[in-house]
């Protein structure tokens, strides 16, 4: 059996695709005769000034020519963004994240991909080892950049180790052909204590600056352990070897900018927030480029929070995406990192008559260490925060990305109806917790959030 084709999911009102006669629940065969393998080559297609559908209609099928300028957009909502096959990886990491879930979750979160698409389109990870010399002309032809590369390790031994998989002693080698052909690449290192830390973390860094020192950046993020881990050399990272790892980064951040003028290695607030290390200050992070993986998040959202209500400050130098603690390995919110806002979103102005009501704050156990000193600094001593522990992964598991439903409920219980109890989007996707639950499930009503610093501020003013 065949792919089934990608589905024709919305049509823009007076879009090109509307004039000409395209509807949602088209299946897209071919484009000009080509058939488009991800929304990448669809976009390529779609950007010329005529452009020949083959669409299949209550399984007939129909040709449908839009005319337009070039570059204008059909106005089609495709069903998914990958059209044939997601590359799935052909590792085995001890500190996978997919490998940690309970059983019984949807289908697509248990998706291990690796696949360099999805690196351009959502900025996932890849380990490149099952990257090909046509993968490589193809992001070098359609420039696809940036992209987001796991390294984890320099050393070969020890990257192949870690990834489980004999590929991954050569698949960096992918690495320098793009940078050769200047691409920009990011990359992590996940630090699993015991395997890549201490004088190995050394030995990677040193590797990125000897063999690699185009990268823009690289995130040192900290693995993270749930109770459904069934590995036992994984275990998390005690204070003091986060405080080690916090120093290592910054050892080698004054290194990379006395040879490449840039800091290029960054350690995740996880760590400081763990280590108990103050977190660089926000020009530190020389505009957040690792913010959407925790790098920088406190620093951004405090930034917002404090300068939400000068007209000037804009969004307060933060990055335009949105994220509060939502950094999660491995364990992307639908199979690939889908986009984090929620369909059930709130108005920032309450209705009037909820103005006068108490206001609790939702969040983990790493979103409390930080809202507490900044609401107090800001004024906001009345404002109380539920931290929400998370039992459903259990581990070391204290973002706010994971909050699922069973956890909340079970911290809802008991609170009273009449407060107003906020939670930051970052914990659902399309509407759902990670665990497939709503917030209609909720024992008491909970209003969603936008998880930037300057929408909480807004709507913890308009309740003063
Ligand atoms: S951590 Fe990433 S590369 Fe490793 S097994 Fe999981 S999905 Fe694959």
């Amino acid at each position: 059996m065949g792919m089934p084709l990608p589905q024709v999911v919305a049509v823009a009102e007076h879009s090109p695709a509307e004039r000409f006669g395209v509807w949602p629940g088209d299946e897209l065969r071919s484009m000009n005769g080509q058939v488009p393998r991800d929304v990448i080559e669809y976009q390529l297609l779609a950007d010329e000034p005529i452009v020949d559908l083959e669409v299949v209609r209550g399984g007939v099928e129909l040709e449908v020519t839009v005319v337009k300028q070039a570059g204008e957009p059909l106005g089609l909502e495709i069903s998914a963004a990958i059209f044939d096959r997601v590359r799935t990886c052909d590792n085995h990491c001890e500190f996978c994240f997919i490998y940690q879930l309970p059983k019984g979750m949807r289908r697509s979160l248990y998706l291990k991909d690796d696949d360099y698409r999805l690196s351009f389109l959502y900025g996932n990870f890849t380990t490149l080892t099952r990257f090909t010399e046509a993968d490589l002309e193809r992001v070098l032809d359609q420039h696809l950049s940036p992209l987001y590369v796991s390294i984890h390790a320099t050393d070969p031994e020890v990257r192949s180790r870690m990834l489980r998989n004999r590929r991954g002693a050569t698949s960096l080698r992918w690495l320098r052909c793009l940078l050769d052909h200047g691409i920009e690449v990011h990359g992590q290192v996940v630090v699993c204590p015991g395997l890549n830390d201490g004088a190995e973390l050394h030995g990677t860094l040193a590797g990125v600056l000897d063999r690699f020192p185009e990268l823009v950046t690289v995130a040192v993020v900290p693995l993270g352990v749930s109770r459904y881990s069934k590995e036992p050399a994984m275990r998390p990272h005690t204070i003091d070897e986060a405080r080690q790892t916090v120093a290592t980064v910054h050892e080698w951040q004054q290194r990379f900018v006395r040879a490449v003028g840039r800091r290029v290695v960054w350690a995740s607030d996880e760590y400081y927030l763990l280590a108990g290390v103050p977190l660089p200050e926000a020009e530190a992070y020389e505009g957040f480029p690792q913010h959407e993986n925790g790098v920088g998040m406190v620093r951004a959202f405090e930034q917002a929070f404090e300068t939400a209500l000068s007209p000037s400050a804009g969004n307060g130098g933060a990055p335009g995406r949105p994220g509060f603690f939502a950094w999660v390995e491995g364990a992307p919110a639908e199979g690939y990192r889908a986009p984090r806002t929620s369909e059930v979103r709130f108005s920032v102005t309450p209705p009037r008559t909820s103005r006068d009501r108490p206001i609790t704050v939702l969040t983990a156990g790493y979103g409390e260490l930080v809202l507490r000193p900044l609401l107090e600094r800001c004024g906001f001593e009345q404002v109380r925060i539920l931290p929400v522990r998370n039992d459903f992964f259990g581990g070391n598991i204290a973002v706010a990305g994971l909050i699922t439903g069973p956890d909340l409920s079970r911290t809802l219980a008991g609170e009273p109806p009449g407060c107003r109890y906020l939670l930051p989007d970052v914990c659902l996707s399309k509407g759902r917790f990670i665990d497939g639950s709503t917030p209609g499930e909720l024992p008491v009503a909970v209003e969603i959030v936008p998880s930037d610093g300057a929408s909480l501020r807004r709507l913890l003013e308009a309740g003063r």
